[in-house]
């Protein structure tokens, strides 16, 4: 069969197991036809072949990213977004533009803020109040493990000096037991859940208008990490009518609060969906929560400001018997468990939860994945390969900027901070690594995941000092885990994350080659083109690729 397309021009880096270099690749019926040099190639060439030469550049399979939160990112790019501010007077002047600009909605409602920019990381229901004080405001902050409320969605959710914490979750209180404006992990939903959801409407639009930014970055698939059944809805409904641009692997929620009767649960979700470009194979749980409000489980204590051990351990989200029991039953159904780790002793415990369960169940190719790693006591470091257990992890915030510097590592042992993000460690004890961005958590451009995993550092910030540099990878192994590794963690790497004849041709098109440039020139790097199944999804107005087919 002759190819519709052939790209050739550019360096073809295929990520196959060799890490072969090509210099064109055929694509055909929306796979992969050939690649190989360009005799080989042109072989395929027919009359209707469409033929584009890249003159320079790079190809390579399209990213992937293993841990995002598509939709839910996807919507909150509507609503009261505060990405990207920096400091509370821009954060309060955001917040109040916003309200303005929508005299009509009874609730602000927005996520985005940074914990680094207030005081101990929680700011205040008063401070909120100056910007609304009229109607009740919720707002999530960036890593999604905590919420600022104003005064008027305190009194709506009842809370006072007397509301005891709810189990998994901390109200933040004044010396005399006063809310005062944050509320961590459980306690969020008190609440985030009086706010008004998101309509099925306005879920659908914000999976599209994700998709439509990840294609601009060179995305064709990802893990959505945290589907409830009303987020399934919605992607199910675009999945069905073929109109999903992206391929998605859903991670089930597994709800706290909710016992062993969510097994049945889902299954029966998995099963409707797994239609189009979606499959919910995965489950998703929780162990911990964060560093930065002492919720991540911890071997050994938090330290207070001046350095003292505390009788803190961070918080757990089950009970060590309930965990294992859960993620037992799911490895059982044939689920990939997916598991929220943070801490050092939520990734041993969880490790040991996927243990018990192979052990009771057999071994399969299950692919379960712990998500994060921010710390890992070496012990631990040889049983990801041990267990065939994949590092699903965020490469840019292996950085020391002022949020680690100054919230997370003068909190914890020195012996935990020696070891954060163990990415190069994980890889040559032989373990399987998979790069997620946690969108809306970090951004999820590609460019900036790479150049943040090569250097440890802000790779514009040339004053930071990168963290532990011994933990860098090289770029090779960075894109692998952008690529293959992460459609591993998708279970997509039989067809996708890799140019190889028979592959679906979901492809990135970069208007340089990586491996000529420093990781700072990366991020000048530009996606020219996006291919899904040989269709291109993205081309940037007047390059190559641009106008069909
Ligand atoms: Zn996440």
């Amino acid at each position: 069969m002759p190819a519709d397309l052939i790209l050739r021009g550019a360096t073809v880096h295929t990520v196959d197991a060799a890490r072969s270099t090509a210099q064109a690749v055929a694509i055909a019926g929306g796979r992969i036809a050939a690649v190989g040099d360009a005799a080989e190639v042109d072989g395929l060439c027919g009359p209707a072949t469409r033929v584009v030469d890249l003159d320079g550049g790079m190809v390579l399979p399209a990213f992937q990213d293993a841990h995002c939160h598509l939709g839910s990112s996807g919507h909150a790019s509507t609503l009261c977004s505060l990405e990207g501010s920096s400091g509370a007077d821009e954060h309060l002047r955001r917040i109040a533009a916003y309200r303005e600009a929508n005299p009509d909605r009874e609730w602000v409602v927005g996520s985005g803020w940074s914990m680094s920019d207030f005081p101990g990381g929680t700011p205040s229901a008063a401070a909120l109040d100056t910007v609304v004080p009229d109607r009740p405001a919720v707002l999530t902050n960036r890593d999604y493990h905590g919420v600022w409320v104003n005064s008027r969605a305190l009194e709506l959710a009842g809370i006072t000096a007397s509301t005891p914490d709810p189990a998994g979750g901390r109200i933040e209180r004044d010396e005399h037991g006063a809310p005062m404006g944050t509320l961590q992990e459980q306690a969020m939903h008190l609440a985030l859940d009086l706010a008004p959801a998101p309509t099925h409407a306005d879920r659908v639009a914000g999976i599209r208008a994700g998709a439509a930014y990840y294609h601009r970055l060179g995305i064709t698939a990802c893990q959505d990490a945290l589907v409830d059944p009303a987020w399934q809805a919605a992607y199910e409904e675009l999945a069905r009518s073929g109109e999903l641009g992206l391929r998605v692997r859903g991670a089930l929620q597994w709800d706290v609060g909710r016992g062993e009767e969510q097994v049945a649960e889902l299954v029966e979700r998995r099963r409707s969906g797994t239609v189009g470009r979606l499959a919910c194979g995965n489950a998703k749980f929780f162990h911990d929560g964060v560093v930065e409000n002492r919720t991540a489980a911890m071997l050994d204590p938090y330290l207070d400001g001046d350095g003292r051990p505390t009788d803190e351990y961070g918080i757990d989200m089950y009970d060590r018997a309930d965990l294992e029991r859960f993620v037992r039953m799911c490895d059982a159904e044939g689920f990939g468990v997916h598991i929220h780790t943070i801490g050092d002793r939520a990734v041993r415990e969880s490790l040991d939860a996927l243990e018990a369960a192979m052990r009771a169940n057999g071994r399969r190719d299950a692919r379960h994945q712990l998500a994060h790693v921010q710390f890992a006591h070496p012990d631990d470091l040889p049983r990801f390969r041990a267990l065939g257990v994949i590092a699903n992890v965020t490469p840019l915030w292996a950085r020391l900027e002022e949020y680690v510097a100054e919230l997370t590592l003068p909190f914890v042992s020195e012996r935990a901070g020696s070891g954060m993000y163990p990415f190069g460690s994980i890889v040559r004890a032989g373990g399987a690594l998979a790069f997620g961005s946690d969108w809306s958590v970090s951004t999820p451009d590609p460019l900036q995941q790479l150049a943040t995993a090569v250097a440890r550092r802000d790779p514009l910030g040339s004053a930071e000092e990168p963290l532990l540099t011994e933990e860098r990878l090289d770029l090779g192994t960075a894109i692998a885990a952008h690529t293959i590794g992460a459609a591993h963690a998708c279970s997509l790497d039989d067809v996708t994350g890799a140019i190889e004849p028979g592959k679906l041709a979901d492809l990135a098109v970069l208007d340089r080659d990586l491996f000529t440039l420093a990781p700072a020139e990366y991020l000048d790097v530009r996606v020219l083109a996006t291919l899904l199944e040989g269709e291109v999804v993205h081309a940037e107005p007047g390059s190559p690729l641009d106008g069909g087919p």
